[in-house]
């Protein structure tokens, strides 16, 4: 383990047009097979001034480079909400097999069968695997998938005539993005507060519900909950909701404290989204794209986004089925262009199949007991404010009573100091200094018991050295950050220094 008693500063790596030296070239380009001819005028650009640089230096560069930024590979990743589960690498083999990505996306149908067989058996094992009556793959991201759901739900009330259901209930422990997609689709979210045990206060549900329930077109809700808890009373605010009218939005971002144990859309759900890139360990962040596909009942499956791949021919005794990708009945329409994110639909299948059904539930145990097992060990040395089973997550308060002006940002930047990724910071809101932390399945118990020895060594130097961790991070590339400037005025991408006038 890492111990840093005294900060250092560490320089940063040099900008590739620094270890330039003119002449230097790091490709070796093959004969010329062709004539060879005088380029157009303006083709060829003098100024660009790019890098002399010999191969090796090539690659020694990126690796540094990618070295920079902590990245699942590399170490613990316990970042609440976001399930940054190791990505197998199987799952990249058969995402570059030819078939596939050689595939174009404007081929006809018959040309295309082994992925569309692919796309149809995925839809069908996540409807499977979350109780729904079908799928649809098209969505981009989980918000996406939310977008889409809430759509349905719209196009769905409109098509009754119920025009005045224009409001959606969201708890107050929701992800942002859920209040963010029901503006976005047009309607007014009303925020539920939690009760003292972080389930949704089933008396203030109850009431608006008595008193506007003609008004409501629906709820959503995230299961387990951000603070990482099962909704208790979930059955109970599921039936009120429909009793008047609205429809159930199940937030299926948390998938992996409930695959192969509870299925949404058996317990009442209407609509949910999966997150690939989280329970199906596609990748996620700068390795994304992602990949939201939405479930539904039979109430809103005409609705469903395409398009969706459907059996056009049943299987016969000599051939196989025809598949074919079609627009649902009354669908919402098109969410992005083509088919949705082909390639995480791969990498999700064969996640899915490699674990198998029984596979999945022990990725759902094995979640849910990681995060239990560091919570119980630290509840002595942190505050956790709902002391209570959680599921594949849980909050703690990242301050002390008896230390002053020590924030869950020292926290989480002193962890970067020991190799380990900072868990979700001040989310959810409901929480003072919440540190949302999420181990995954894919951590073995070495790697908890060094977490949970390094959170509590930090709690001690917060104590005996607390400037340890005001300045921290000490050894990452750059020390402590100014977030807005750094938001409000990225630099992407790195130039050269401009050769002074008349050089
Ligand atoms: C991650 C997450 C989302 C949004 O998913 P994206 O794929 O990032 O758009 C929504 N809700 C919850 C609870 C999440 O954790």
């Amino acid at each position: 383990m890492v111990s840093i008693e005294k900060p250092q500063e560490q320089a940063l790596e040099p900008l590739i047009y620094d270890i330039s030296v003119a002449g230097r070239i790091g490709v070796n380009l093959p004969n010329c097979d062709v004539p060879e001819s005088e380029l157009p005028d303006g083709l060829v650009r003098d100024e660009l001034n790019l890098p002399e640089v010999s191969e090796l230096q090539v690659v020694r560069h990126f690796l540094k480079l990618s070295q920079l930024n902590h990245a699942i590979d590399k170490g613990f990743y316990p970042l609440g909400s976001c399930t940054m589960k190791y990505n197998p690498k199987v799952n990249e083999d058969m995402a570059r097999l030819a078939g596939y990505a050689s595939l174009h996306p404007s081929v006809d149908d018959e040309s295309a069968q082994g992925s569309l067989a692919l796309m149809y058996q995925l839809q069908e094992w996540l409807a499977e695997i979350s109780g729904f009556e079908a799928t649809s793959l098209a969505p981009a991201a989980g918000a996406q998938g939310e977008f889409a759901g809430i759509l349905m739900i719209r196009k769905y009330h409109l098509e009754r005539g119920d025009t005045q259901r224009t409001t959606i209930l969201v708890p107050n422990s929701s992800h942002g993005t859920n209040p963010a997609t029901v503006s976005m689709a047009g309607f007014k979210a009303l925020e539920l507060p939690s009760d003292a045990k972080g389930n949704v206060d089933v008396e203030a549900l109850q009431k608006v519900c008595d008193e506007q329930g003609d008004t409501i077109a629906g709820m959503m809700i995230t299961v387990p909950s951000t603070l990482g808890l099962f909704e208790e009373p979930i059955l109970e605010v599921i039936d009120i909701v429909h009793k008047v009218g609205g429809l159930m939005y199940m937030d299926g971002a948390n998938m992996n404290a409930l695959m192969g144990i509870v299925k949404p859309g058996e317990v009442g759900f209407d609509v949910m989204h999966y997150n690939l890139h989280k329970t199906f360990s596609t990748p996620h962040g700068g390795g994304g794209p992602g990949s939201g596909p939405v479930g539904v009942n039979d109430k809103l499956k005409p609705y469903l986004p395409g398009p969706i791949v459907d059996i056009i021919e049943e299987e016969t005794d000599e051939e196989p089925p025809l598949y074919g990708l079609v627009m649902p009945e009354k669908s919402i329409g098109r969410l992005k262009a083509f088919h949705g994110n082909f390639g995480m639909h791969i990498r999700a299948y064969a996640y899915i199949r490699a674990y198998g059904g029984s596979g999945l539930r022990d990725v759902t145990r094995h979640a849910v007991l990681n995060a239990n097992y560091i919570r119980a060990q630290l509840m002595d040395t942190y505050k956790v404010p709902y002391p209570r089973y959680c599921g594949h997550e849980f909050v703690l308060e990242g301050h002390f009573d008896d230390v002053d002006d020590i924030h869950a940002l020292d926290i989480s930047k002193r962890l970067m100091d020991y190799g380990i990724h900072p868990p979700t910071n001040y989310f959810p809101l409901i929480v003072p200094e919440a540190l949302l932390i999420e181990p995954t399945e894919t951590e073995g118990k070495e790697e908890l018991d060094n977490f949970i020895d390094v959170m509590k060594k930090i709690a001690a130097e917060a104590r005996s050295n607390p400037e340890l961790l005001k300045n921290a991070p000490h050894v990452a590339p750059t020390r402590r950050l100014d977030e807005k400037k750094a938001a409000k005025d990225l630099i992407l991408c790195c130039s050269p220094a401009l050769p002074a006038a008349g050089d």
